[in-house]
């Protein structure tokens, strides 16, 4: 096992249930490995815990390999048997549990949505300290992510602290409140929690009802750090708007809750550098972006006669948070206006799923739009690529991270004014921002009259003024979207944090 930490660095372990590439569903998935590089950049020992999915992208994971080591964890009464792996992940250290248990947990084909993922989850989050606890651990962090992996802050104080894996302070980032893995009370049982202790209003009991927990509740309540991803949205939660039921909870711990802007991976998403397009470019030299222009207009089959038309992308999951009516609405739109439009997005919702099946038969031929709903990692780079503009017209958003990725490529998003959008697209209409920080279209409202204000801006910009597009396409491209910033804040909370453990130990 890797040791733990002896340098002047933190000793930080991430648990949790996506990490990019190699077990990505959204954004999670992104900011776990961005994040946990950045950190490690900076000198800290970073270890990662992630189940071990049936379903990984295993070409991305080098080294891989069984300890021989059996960590055994309790789930319903009895004693599991689990596997450990060890792998290395994008240069970091990845722990993988294999749980030999008869319901063969990460064993589906899929990352979530299971009928028993409550259970998938909880029993995941218990074998991950207890790995921790038995191979000897003593990391300065524990750092958890959503509610999958929430439990993790209740069973350390409740039950592992007490068994000595007692050195770290929790640190739980929220990355989006609408999930919250509420179940019935009796289930928490299952990873050794105890009801009785939690199911309090001021501890993990739902809102709804005082027979349901809340996992994200309990994480908020049990940790000592609780981050979510910007600013904006760390405010909007606060709110019975935006708090999806936690607005008390939030407010109630509001003094050791912040929100920090997520950064993107900028070695991986690098224009400049990118495998994943036929031609590479960069700020100085837009050549490239222009031939990936009409490269993905020939493979999906759209009109290239004429190369001053412009591509608006969008790349999503399609779920009502994404504001799925202004998607829909902004394919006829960028018709009506002379523009094509591409949309690579999956659904989880069959109604939604749906729906955009019938548009994209609708469009399937047509020489300027194309709907292609599944996930593909390497049509979103192209996608990102080819693009002019980019819409992101979002209800609510955490922190998005596609209009970052859309600037680094050169497209300029087109976003409604919520949560981290608030915090990274700012209108080049507007005098109150300086020039220099304005980079794309926002809108307010979240209804069709409000987008059509700002993406009917954009084409005339586009269409009119060429030279001054040009300049944009340049500044957005030169934003420092990279994670240091804010990779920098978390260090801080962590080191904080950890000082004031460490001079409680010494006072007591
Ligand atoms: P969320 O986490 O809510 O899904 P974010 O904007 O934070 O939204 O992150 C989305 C990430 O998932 C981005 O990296 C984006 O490129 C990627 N993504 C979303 N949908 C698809 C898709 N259908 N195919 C490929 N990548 C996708």
């Amino acid at each position: 096992l890797t040791s733990s930490s002896s340098g002047p660095g933190l000793h930080v372990i991430h648990i949790a249930a996506e990490m990019a590439p190699v077990a990505k569903v959204g954004g999670l998935g992104d900011v776990l490995s961005a994040l946990s590089k950045a950190l490690q950049k900076k000198g800290h020992l970073v270890e990662i815990v992630l189940p071990k999915y049936d379903c990984m992208q295993y070409e991305s994971i080098q080294n891989l390999r069984v300890l021989d080591i059996v960590v055994e964890s309790y789930f319903d009464g009895q004693l599991f048997k689990n596997k450990i792996w060890i792998g290395t992940v994008e240069g970091l250290p990845v722990y993988f549990i294999e749980p030999l248990h008869p319901a063969k947990f990460f064993w589906r084909g899929k990352t979530y949505g299971e009928p028993d993922d409550l259970k998938r989850f909880s029993y995941f989050s218990r074998a991950a300290l207890e790995l921790l606890h038995q191979a000897g651990k003593k990391p300065d962090i524990i750092h958890c992510h959503d509610w999958q992996t929430a439990f993790v802050a209740p069973l350390y104080w409740d039950l592992y602290a007490p068994k000595g894996l007692n050195s770290a302070r929790i640190c739980f980032t929220c990355h989006n409140f609408e999930y919250q893995g509420t179940a019935p009370a009796s289930e928490i049982a299952s990873c050794g929690l105890d009801i009785h202790h939690l199911n309090r209003p001021d501890r993990m009991q739902d809102h709804s009802s005082p027979d349901r927990i809340n996992p994200v509740k309990g994480a908020i309540v049990f940790s000592n750090i609780v981050t979510t991803v910007s600013p904006t949205y760390a405010q909007e939660v606060r709110t019975s708007q935006g708090g999806q039921g936690l607005q008390a909870t939030i407010n109630a711990h509001a003094q050791k809750f912040v929100g920090i802007l997520n950064g993107i991976d900028t070695d991986y998403w690098n224009p400049a550098t990118d495998g994943y397009l036929r031609f590479q470019y960069n700020a100085n030299d837009l050549e490239g972006k222009a031939e990936n222009k009409k490269a993905l207009q020939r493979h999906l089959g759209l009109s290239v006669s004429d190369s001053r038309r412009p591509l608006v992308g969008c790349i999503t999951r399609l779920v009502p948070q994404k504001g799925v009516h202004l998607i829909r609405h902004a394919i006829y739109r960028a018709l009506e206006l002379g523009g094509q439009f591409v949309l690579l997005g999956s659904s989880p919702v069959p109604n939604i799923r749906r729906e955009f099946e019938e548009i994209a038969k609708k469009f399937e031929n047509h020489e300027h739009v194309r709907l292609i709903l599944k996930y593909d990692e390497a049509l979103s780079h192209s996608i990102y690529a080819s693009s002019d503009m980019f819409i992101i017209p979002s209800i609510f958003e955490p922190c998005g991270l596609t209009q970052m990725i859309a600037m680094r490529y050169g497209a300029i998003p087109i976003a409604r004014k919520t949560g981290g959008l608030n915090d990274s697209v700012f209108d080049v209409d507007d005098d109150t921002i300086p020039v220099q920080l304005r980079n794309g279209y926002t809108f307010v409202a979240p209804d069709e009259q409000a987008f059509n204000g700002a993406f009917d801006r954009a084409f005339n910009h586009y269409m009119n003024d060429n030279e001054s597009w040009q300049e944009l396409i340049n500044r957005v491209m030169s934003i420092d979207f990279s994670w240091d910033t804010s990779a920098s804040q978390y260090e801080e909370l962590y080191v904080q944090s950890v000082s004031r453990a460490r001079a409680a130990r010494r006072a007591a």
